[in-house]
């Protein structure tokens, strides 16, 4: 089913979004509506908006905390399939997501980069610092929330990338397109850059460039495949592929 896996392959970088948890009841960001969990980007996702109103934009990451936290939230098919891949490939893998959500940690991917920061972890504007959030001592952030590292109260805030931040080891995440085999872009809608524009420095560096999404990304006229189907189905598949031509490729 999946001609796009190419006959030499050793490096496999891979991007997700959104849509890779949409199916553990995480809502996506960009959907009918444009709003994220009800909330206009503008008013929750700025460095601008948590100048203006941080209880605001602190209640709303504590809620997605606790979302991520609760019983019901567990990593899908799609994660589980993506850790799959990395343990049995014999060459190098990379996910990076612009997801903030933990699930791909939690599914057993181990060389993943979180480009847009985590929901579990809070970061210190006084003094740098970046700690983990945990239901041991407390995953809400309020204003008397101190920092474990200087102890200063109220200078928490969530370790996400806001727009008009820069994201998370670019320069990494552009050493490994360089020398990709194979780029897979999945459940991201390619309105965010520079993620949307991951898919053209892996077409220059002559990676096999492939979408999995539910739906045609803005960007998909730039992979060189794609195949519409919902995560949970379509990565597992994609994976098999590969390690079926990974297991034929071995010296027998
Ligand atoms: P997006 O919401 O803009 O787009 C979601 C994409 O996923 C769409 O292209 C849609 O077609 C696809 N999709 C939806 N359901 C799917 C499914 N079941 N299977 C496959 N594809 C599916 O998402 P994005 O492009 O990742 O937007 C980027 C921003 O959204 C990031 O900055 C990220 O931090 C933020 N975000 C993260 C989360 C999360 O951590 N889970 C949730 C919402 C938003």
């Amino acid at each position: 089913m999946f001609k796009s896996i190419p006959e030499s392959l050793n490096r496999i970088v891979i991007l997700t979004g959104a849509g890779v948890s949409a199916e553990s009841g995480i809502q996506t960001f960009r959907g009918a509506d444009g709003l994220w969990e009800n909330h206009r980007l503008e008013d929750v996702a700025m460095p601008e908006a948590f100048a203006r109103d941080p209880l605001l934009v602190q209640r709303f990451y504590n809620e997605r905390r606790r979302q991520l936290t609760s019983a019901s939230t567990k990593p899908n098919a799609a994660h589980l399939a993506l850790a799959k891949l990395e343990s049995a490939f014999d060459g190098n893998v990379l996910l990076v997501t612009q997801n903030i959500d933990n699930l791909h940690e939690r599914a057993g991917s181990k060389h993943l980069i979180h480009m847009h920061g985590e929901l579990m972890k809070a970061r210190c504007i006084a003094c740098g610092e970046t700690s983990p959030l945990c239901a041991a001592s407390g995953i809400d952030i309020d204003p008397s929330t101190n920092c474990r590292q200087c102890a200063r109260t109220g200078t928490l805030r969530p370790h996400i990338v806001w727009f008009g931040e820069i994201p998370l080891q670019m320069d990494d995440i552009y050493h490994a397109l360089a020398s990709a085999d194979l780029f897979i872009s999945i459940g991201t809608s390619g309105n965010v850059y520079p993620a949307a524009g991951f898919v053209d420095a892996a077409n220059q560096s002559g990676a096999t460039t492939v979408e999995l999404n539910l739906e045609a990304s803005a960007t998909r006229g730039a992979f060189k495949y794609h195949y519409d189907g919902a995560a949970t189905t379509l990565v597992p598949a994609f994976v098999d592929a590969v390690l079926q031509r990974n297991a034929s490729d071995r010296p027998q």
